[in-house]
């Protein structure tokens, strides 16, 4: 047996020193965070827990994309697995020793097994990130030398670790050699193949190797742009809860800004997402926005705020406090514009901004739960409210939004317009009310503006309706009692119209004291359900999908007369990315007879926008090409003869789509599926075919 001692006090020293210059670079990253305002708070601390071990441990987001998924998987517990080893290293033999006590060794044994194979999966897994950056390039990823980097310093210390560990066995062998099943039988053909002096030189210039670049990594990760490593798990763990679709509440009265302009504008949690970035392209890769040829790329945005955060925390004093920190940072020579310069411009184009249709494919997408469109809405909120800067044609919407409750400018009193021509009587909540009769109600029918004054959805209203007849279900409607619930207004930036809008809507709604409120649109839904707490409104909300759900499951509406189409269902993103309803529609159309349900490749919570949420409705697309003619192209691809949906932007979206589809589309029609569900219904009597 050969002497293989390496221990010298120097190697713990290094990594003493480069472990306090870690700890130190990533305290100077936190000066900025303390310029921040305010973020969420630390609240609810099992869910917090639970997305850790669902979103870091158990990689949730990753298997995604399934050998991108595997590939960080093996990179993720190789990386924690190795580090146990390297803490053996440093500590003398200190953490083996602790562990090889309980069981008798049992536990180190398996130690040993695991990082042995866990050593092979990393190398191999890097193998492959090497082969996609460098050979395949997908085009969600863009070059980037950190990140070759970066993969390097991770391959470097396992094969050195291994190695080492290979030239340890052959030298002084191991009483667990047996479960070393790589480095065990490396070290067995070193022994055979070196004398004592190379065996004594490849152990120590494999060890130091280990150690220097363990040390070499600590002191590159915190100016890497790699930095997820150390914050993800911070960043999973802060994450927004509660409903995604809920947009912050701005305090019109009180806020020192409306929205957000600067850096220094931005919440903590907003920096740790843009330090939090893997720049792993999966958020550009499902824009919308990005696929149709726009500006925007979320990807970028996030990127963007992270470099500009680095741009400006290289001038900052070490230790900010505050207004205090600033003023020293000011005096100490650095720039203004480095914390004043506006995010719109250098982080993301201004056009960009408006381009985002808030659908929240990017949200849903990223691996580390980084929040995209809170950041756009505060852009928007930031520009419209304070700088009245905003695409021209959306000062029409604005007014028609404030002066009328809704977009289109269309006069109140044609809000039960809808209603001509019914077989049966649709009744007003206030006839109801004044009868005494309002609490014997099921449900209050919210219309939306769109069901009450767009020529298309008016069709889907009475199907509506002419479902809810023919079940027996007791409702009413507000009739012109109804405005706008604000949802496009709030998405655009506009949060004063919203907050008027909802305001008024829930002193009508409190005053009636709504049982159920049944409404045909997801942005409704999303806004009365999730948003209207925020101004005190509390209802409960149900969307027809799930209501008409519910009347087939309980025989109340008994379909009949179906023709055999196949129907694709296209999920909108207000319902099943934000609301998680993706059950229900494809119930309702499943139970028609005959009916073929198809899915699109991209449906459920990976749906595709149908290119009008986040106010785009309102707004002209000159760039790229249109959101709607490719979901139009991915729904034809799907060989249907309908495609259903249950919004009725997305309708409206579709139905254009299909009259512009250049290439034809076998007859394929654009239908709620309301109407599907009443063109079957045994004599509902009154329902228009589409
Ligand atoms: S919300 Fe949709 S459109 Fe906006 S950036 Fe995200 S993916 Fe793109
Ligand atoms: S924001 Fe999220 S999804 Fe987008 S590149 Fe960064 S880590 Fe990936």
């Amino acid at each position: 047996m050969i002497e293989l001692v390496p221990y010298y006090p120097l190697a713990p020293a290094l990594f003493v020193l480069a472990a306090t210059y870690f700890a130190l670079a990533m305290a100077r990253h936190l000066r900025i965070f303390a310029l921040a305002r305010p973020s969420r708070p630390f609240d609810r601390p099992v869910e917090r827990a639970a997305s850790l071990l669902v979103y870091v441990f158990g990689q949730a987001r990753m298997f995604r994309d399934r050998r991108a998924g595997l590939m960080h998987l093996a990179i993720f517990y190789g990386f924690l697995a190795i580090t146990v080893g390297t803490a053996s290293v440093f500590s003398f033999g200190l953490v083996e020793a602790i562990v090889t006590i309980p069981l008798d060794g049992a536990l180190w044994r398996l130690v040993v097994l695991g990082q042995n194979l866990v050593s092979v999966a990393v190398l191999v897994a890097i193998a492959y990130a090497y082969g996609r950056r460098l050979v395949t390039h997908p085009t969600r990823l863009t070059f980037s030398r950190d990140a070759l980097i970066i993969l390097g310093l991770i391959a470097g210390v396992v094969a050195t670790g291994l190695l080492s560990e290979a030239f340890r066995i052959a030298g002084e062998g191991d009483p667990y050699r047996g479960w070393a099943v790589v480095s065990g039988p490396l070290g067995g053909w070193l022994a055979g193949a070196a004398g004592a002096e190379a065996l004594r030189a490849g152990f120590l210039a494999s060890w130091w190797a280990h150690a220097v670049i363990v040390c070499t990594f600590l002191v590159y990760l915190p100016g890497s742009k790699h930095l997820h490593i150390a914050t993800s798990f911070f960043n999973v763990t802060l994450r927004k809860l509660g409903p995604r679709g809920r947009l912050p509440m701005l305090e019109l009265e009180t806020a020192e800004r409306f929205g957000v302009r600067t850096l220094t504008d931005l919440g903590w949690k907003d920096l740790l997402d843009g330090f939090t970035c893997t720049e792993c392209g999966r958020c550009q890769a499902e824009c919308p926005a990005w696929a149709t040829g726009k500006p925007l790329n979320p990807k970028s945005f996030i990127m963007g705020i992270r470099e500009m955060a680095v741009e400006a925390e290289a001038g900052l004093p070490l230790i900010p406090d505050g207004e205090a920190g600033r003023a020293v940072g000011l005096a100490a020579g650095l720039r203004p514009e480095l914390l004043e310069r506006p995010i719109v411009g250098a982080a993301i184009p201004y056009e960009a901004v408006w381009d985002c249709t808030t659908c929240g494919a990017c949200v849903e997408a990223c691996p580390v739960l980084i929040e995209h469109v809170d950041k756009i809405v505060d852009l928007r909120r930031q520009m419209v409210l304070e700088e009245s800067r905003f695409p021209a044609e959306l000062t029409a919407a604005f007014r028609n939004l404030e002066s009328l409750g809704n977009p289109w400018g269309i006069p109140r009193a044609q809000r039960f317009d809808w209603t001509r021509d019914l077989p049966f009587a649709v009744p007003l909540a206030a006839d109801v009310a004044a009868e005494g009769q309002f609490g014997e109600l099921d449900v209050l029918y919210w219309v939306g503006c769109a069901g009450a004054f767009d020529e298309r959805n008016r069709r889907v209203t009475r199907a509506v309706v002419a479902c809810l007849d023919a079940a027996g279900v007791r409702f009413a409607v507000l009739g012109a009692e109804e405005t706008c619930t604000g949802d496009p207004a709030r998405r655009l930036g506009n949060e004063y119209v919203f907050q008027l809008l909802a305001q008024e809507n829930i002193a009508r709604l409190d005053r009636y004291g709504p049982p159920t409120i049944l409404t045909a649109c997801p942005h409704c839904f999303n806004t009365l359900a999730n948003e209207y707490g925020q101004l005190g409104g509390h209802y409960r909300v149900v969307h027809h999908s799930q209501y008409l759900a519910r009347l087939v499951r309980e025989g109340r509406l008994r379909p009949a007369g179906g023709d055999g189409r196949r129907v694709a269902f296209h999920d909108p993103c207000y319902l099943s990315r934000y609301n998680g309803i993706e059950s229900a529609p494809r119930a309702v159309v499943s139970a028609v007879p005959g009916v073929e349900l198809v899915e699109m490749e991209r449906h459920g919570r990976r749906t595709f926008c149908c290119g009008a949420g986040g106010g785009r409705m309102w707004m002209e697309e000159p760039a790229g090409q249109r959101v709607n003619e490719e979901r139009t192209r991915q729904a034809l691809a799907s060989g249907a003869d309908v495609v259903a949906t249950a919004c009725p932007f997305c309708l409206v979206m579709l139905r254009d789509g299909l009259a512009g589809a250049a290439d034809g589309t076998d007859g394929m029609q654009a239908l709620d599926l309301a109407e599907v569900l009443a063109g079957s219904l045994e004599g509902p009597g009154g329902v228009p075919s589409a």
